[in-house]
C-alpha cells in the first residue's frame, strides 16, 4: 500500500482523483484549505479508514513537512484556479501558486518523494501555433492583465520543477491539464461547462462570453486521473512535460448550442463582451487545442469519452442540485438525451 498526499484534494480533480488511488489500494491524505474545494466532494470518502484529510494550506510549512515526510509519493494540485478568481485574488493567485508550489517541491527534493506536478493549459498563452506542443514557446500579454499572473505562476512552477529535478534529481512529472471537467466541477470561478449546464437548467439565458468563435477541448476528469496515474506509474516519465487532454475542439457558441439541446432547455444563449464578463482589455485565446501524441506513446493513454457524453455526465450530475435550488423539478425534456439513448453519436 503506498502513501499518496494529495494536495488540493478536495477540489474538484483531486477529490476524483483520491477516488482512483482508494481504488487501486493506496493509502490517502489530503491537504487542502478549502479556499475552493469542498469538504462535500470527499464526505463519500472520509469513513474509508485508508483516507486522511488536513484542513489547512500548502503555505503552512511545518504542515506540510509533516505530510510530505510520511507519504511516498505527491501529486500537487493545490491552486489558485479559473479565470474569474484570478482576476478577483491577484495576489493569492501569486502567492500560493509560486510559493506554496515553492514548499512543495523544495520539501519533495529534500526527502527524496517523487512528486506530479498539475500545471496547465494556459502555459502556452496566446501562441497561435496550433496544436500545441510540450516544447512549444509561450507568449503571454503584459504584466498589467492581472490574468496572465496564473499562466505565469504556473510557468514558474515549471520552471522550478526542473530545476529541482537537473539540481537535485527531484523525481518529478509535470502535467499540463487542458479544460478538464466533469461531475463536481463548479460554475462559481467561471468554469464555463457547469456554468453554462446549470443555467440551462434554470432557464436563465446561458451567456457565451465574447463572440463565442473560442474554440476549447474538454477532457472528462474520468481520462485525466487515469492519464495522471498512468504517467506515475511510468519512470520514463520523470523530469519531462506531458500535454493531458482531449483533442476534440468545439467552439464556445457551439457548446452552449450543445447544452441547450441536451438539456431541451428553452434558455435563450447570450453573449457578453469580455469587458463586462471579466474586466477591461480582458484577453482570450481564441484556440487551446493539445497535442496528445507524447502521452499516447509513453504510456497508451487515449480520452475514452467524447463532448456529448461528458457535457451528459455533467448534466445528469448536476439535475438534482439545481432542482433543489429551484425548488421546482426540472422538465422532462431536462434529462439529458443522449443519456437515454446511449450517450455518444
Ligand atoms: P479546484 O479549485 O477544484 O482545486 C484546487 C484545490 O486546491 C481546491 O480544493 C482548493 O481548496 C485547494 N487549495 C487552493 N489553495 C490552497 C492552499 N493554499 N493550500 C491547500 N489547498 C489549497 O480546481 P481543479 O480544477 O480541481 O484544479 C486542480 C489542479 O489542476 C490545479 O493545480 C489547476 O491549476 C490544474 N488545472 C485544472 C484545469 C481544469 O480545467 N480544471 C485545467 C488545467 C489545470
Amino acid at each position: 500500500m503506498r502513501k499518496v498526499l494529495v494536495t488540493g484534494g478536495a477540489g474538484f480533480i483531486g477529490s476524483h482523483l483520491c477516488e482512483a488511488l482508494l481504488q487501486r489500494g493506496d493509502e490517502v491524505f489530503v491537504l487542502d484549505d478549502l479556499s475552493t474545494g469542498q469538504i462535500e466532494n470527499i464526505a463519500h470518502l472520509r469513513n474509508r479508514k485508508a483516507f486522511h484529510f488536513t484542513l489547512g494550506s500548502i503555505l503552512d510549512f511545518p504542515l506540510l513537512e509533516s505530510l510530505i515526510k510520511k507519504t511516498d509519493l505527491i501529486f500537487h494540485l493545490a491552486a489558485v484556479v479559473g479565470v474569474q478568481k484570478i482576476i478577483e485574488v491577484p495576489v493569492d493567485t501569486i502567492e500560493i501558486n509560486v510559493l506554496g508550489s515553492h514548499n512543495v517541491l523544495n520539501l519533495a527534493a529534500r526527502y527524496r518523494k517523487p512528486c506530479l506536478l498539475a500545471s496547465t493549459s494556459e502555459i502556452y498563452g496566446k501562441s497561435t501555433k496550433h496544436p500545441f506542443t510540450e516544447d512549444d514557446d509561450a507568449v503571454y500579454g503584459p504584466t498589467t492583465k492581472s490574468r496572465w499572473s496564473y499562466a505565469c505562476s504556473k510557468a514558474i512552477d515549471e520552471f522550478l520543477a526542473l530545476a529541482y529535478h537537473n539540481a537535485q534529481d527531484l523525481q518529478v512529472i509535470i502535467a499540463r491539464l487542458f479544460n478538464t471537467t466533469g461531475p463536481r466541477q463548479t460554475g462559481r470561478y467561471g468554469m464555463v461547462l457547469p456554468r453554462f449546464v446549470d443555467q440551462a437548467l434554470r432557464g436563465e439565458p446561458i451567456t457565451v462570453f465574447g463572440n463565442g468563435h473560442q474554440t476549447r477541448c474538454f477532457a472528462d476528469v474520468s481520462d485525466v486521473v487515469r492519464a495522471l496515474l498512468l504517467l506515475v506509474d511510468r519512470p520514463a516519465a520523470i523530469g519531462q512535460v506531458f500535454n493531458v487532454g482531449n483533442p476534440e475542439e468545439v467552439s464556445i457558441l457551439e457548446l452552449a448550442r450543445l447544452v441547450k439541446k441536451l438539456t431541451g432547455s428553452d434558455s435563450e444563449i447570450r453573449l457578453i463582451p469580455y469587458d463586462q464578463a471579466y474586466q477591461p482589455g480582458f484577453e482570450d485565446m481564441d484556440r487551446r487545442v493539445p497535442n496528445i501524441g507524447k502521452i499516447s506513446e509513453l504510456v497508451g493513454f487515449k480520452p475514452s469519452l467524447r463532448l456529448r457524453e461528458i457535457v451528459a455526465r455533467i448534466i445528469e450530475s448536476r439535475r438534482e442540485q439545481v432542482e433543489e435550488s429551484v425548488g421546482l423539478p426540472v422538465t422532462a425534456e431536462a434529462q439529458p438525451h443522449s443519456l437515454r439513448a446511449g450517450a455518444g453519436e
